[in-house]
Formats: structure tokens, C-alpha cells, sequence
């Protein structure tokens, strides 16, 4: 199901918030335990699940077999791509195989790019000019990142609003959301990206907590301000802190379906137990 129905669907009288997960290749390349987790994911139903892509295109063979793997569970696969260090071939063979497979999502993203830049090809400079591509060539459907507080590059929110309208412009169905802590910052993105005469599903990234460094380095890495209630918590609670986090992303959770959104995003990081844990308090 294309991201545009599933999005909608929310809006139906009885219709389900949209749950998706996002995994990544394990760096050991033992998808057997990935197999296990995302098993137990699958009692949730998800819309769709994500897989991440190296944004050097290391794994990307990789990346099909573990496509194959989502689909093999009756899952609906969504694969991320890059255009950062990826030539117009490479675009176009990947795409081309994933339509093969019957996939019918893709998150055009430009990935992050790497310190030693000259040596990559940069057919395309920015993901709008990714998502055009895509858009030409096939009937994917498009989702694009988002982010509340800021691309870390950007100058101001505006002007990544206004980069992110390009995105829409070249075709986007839906928006995929940087992680954050403080829905005040999502609400007030989301208000400006309306403003802007963007009308996508904005589907919030949500982050679990699994320990105090890796909350300490998303955020610091993504410039994402942690909440003094987060910090707290993040100070108080070291030694039981995937509790605490929880909690703390349960009720953020829950503020954010009060507030109308089609979907939450959950960047799982490859674990099923805090995601369900969340999930069972929320459902
Ligand atoms: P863009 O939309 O191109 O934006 C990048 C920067 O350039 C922004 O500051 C923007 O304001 C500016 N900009 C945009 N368009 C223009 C333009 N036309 N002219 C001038 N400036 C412009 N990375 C990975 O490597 N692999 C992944 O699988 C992956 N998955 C992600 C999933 C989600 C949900 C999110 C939110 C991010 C993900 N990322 C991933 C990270 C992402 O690749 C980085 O944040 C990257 O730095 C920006 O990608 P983008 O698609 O947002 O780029």
C-alpha cells in the first residue's frame, strides 16, 4: 500500500494509528537475530518497515537480501536511499530491483555527507533532486525526512522548511520526522510546515531510550535539545533508565496521538523490547 493510502486510511471512523519500524543492517551481518525481533514486532502490525541505507553504499547488496527478509514476513518494506556518494546508475539499478520486488515505498533521503566528499560522485546535490528522479523513472511512493528542530546544516527552520517544500514540490507523499523529545517543538514544526502550504502526513521519529551516552550522542550529533524533564531523568535514573525512558517516550507518545497524528515512526535500533513495551502502554 502506497504511503499516501496508508496515511489517509488514519483518517477513517475506526481506523488504527499507523505504527512503523525503522531497522538497520547489523554491522556483524547476522540477520538471524534481526529475524527474532522483528518477529515480534510484527504483532503490531506495522504500516511499514523501514531499512536504513549506508550513505557510502557499502550495504547495499546487503540491503535487498534483508528487503527480501521484510517481505518473506509479510511485512511492508519501505528502503531508505541516499543519493550522497551514488551516481545516476547506481540510483537507477537500485530502484529498478526494488520495484522487481514489489515494493512500493521508498525515503529519498541525501544522506550525510562524508569528510572525504571529493571522492564521491554527486550526481544529485540535495534529496529534492533525488525525489524528482525517483518520480520520473518509477510509481514509487516517496517519503522524505523532516526535521522540528532544524537540519544541523540549516541556518534557520524557515529555510529548511522552504528546502523541504522542494522536496514536496518534486513529488513527496509523506514526511518522516528527525527524533525529538519535546513535542512543543513538533506541534510548532508542524503549524509552520502547514503555514508553508505543506499538507503531507508528518509522521513523528520516535526514539526509545535505552541508555544515557546514546540519548547524549543522538542528540548532540543531530543538535536535538533534551527537555529539562528528559534531563532529569537522565541524571537521576542512570542505573534503571530504560524504565524511566519508557515512561518518558510512553506519555510523549500518547500526547502525540491526542494530538491527531496519522503515524508514529520508531527507530528501533534492531531491538524489539523497549518499542513493544511502548507500544503495549499506548495501544
Ligand atoms: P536534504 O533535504 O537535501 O537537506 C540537507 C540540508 O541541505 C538541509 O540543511 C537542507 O535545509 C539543505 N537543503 C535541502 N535542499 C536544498 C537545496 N536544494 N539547496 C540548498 N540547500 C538545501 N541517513 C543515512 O545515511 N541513511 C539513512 O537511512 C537515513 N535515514 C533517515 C531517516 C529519517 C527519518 C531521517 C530524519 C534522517 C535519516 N538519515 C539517514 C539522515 C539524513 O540522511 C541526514 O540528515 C542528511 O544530512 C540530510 O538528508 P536529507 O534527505 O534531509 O537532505
Amino acid at each position: 500500500m502506497e504511503l499516501s493510502e496508508i496515511y489517509q486510511q488514519h483518517q477513517a471512523p475506526n481506523s488504527k494509528l499507523k505504527v512503523s519500524f525503522e531497522i538497520y543492517p547489523p554491522k556483524d551481518g547476522d540477520i538471524s537475530k534481526l529475524f527474532d525481533e522483528l518477529r515480534i514486532l510484527k504483532r503490531y502490525n506495522p504500516a511499514i518497515v523501514s531499512l536504513t541505507y549506508g550513505a557510502n553504499g557499502g550495504t547495499r547488496n546487503f540491503s535487498i537480501e534483508l528487503l527480501r527478509l521484510i517481505l518473506d514476513l509479510e511485512m511492508s518494506a519501505m528502503p531508505h536511499f541516499t543519493c550522497v556518494c551514488s551516481s545516476k546508475e547506481i540510483i537507477e539499478h537500485y530502484i529498478t530491483q526494488i520495484e522487481n520486488m514489489g515494493i512500493e515505498n521508498i525515503l529519498a533521503l541525501r544522506g550525510d555527507v562524508p569528510a572525504d566528499a571529493e571522492v564521491c560522485n554527486f550526481d544529485f546535490k540535495h534529496a529534492n533532486e533525488l525525489v524528482e528522479y525517483i518520480k520520473d523513472r518509477t510509481t514509487l511512493s516517496i517519503g522524505v525526512a523532516g526535521y522540528p528542530e532544524g537540519h544541523i546544516e540549516s541556518c534557520s527552520l524557515k529555510d529548511d522548511i522552504d528546502y523541504l517544500k522542494r522536496k514536496v514540490d518534486a513529488g513527496a507523499s509523506a514526511i518522516f520526522t528527525q527524533l525529538f523529545f519535546e513535542n512543543e517543538k513538533f506541534f510548532k514544526y508542524v503549524e509552520l510546515v502547514r503555514k508553508a502550504g505543506i499538507n503531507l502526513p508528518i509522521i513523528p521519529g520516535i526514539m526509545p531510550i535505552r541508555s544515557v551516552k546514546q540519548i547524549q550522542k543522538m542528540t548532540s550529533m543531530a543538535r536535538i535539545e533534551i527537555p529539562k524533564g528528559l534531563t532529569d531523568i537522565l541524571i537521576n535514573h542512570n542505573d534503571n533508565i530504560k524504565d524511566y525512558g519508557i515512561d518518558y517516550i510512553s506519555r510523549q507518545c500518547k500526547e502525540l496521538i491526542d494530538s491527531g497524528v496519522s503515524g508514529l515512526h520508531f527507530f528501533t535500533l534492531n531491538h524489539s523490547d523497549l518499542t513493544s513495551k511502548i507500544l503495549d502502554n499506548i495501544l
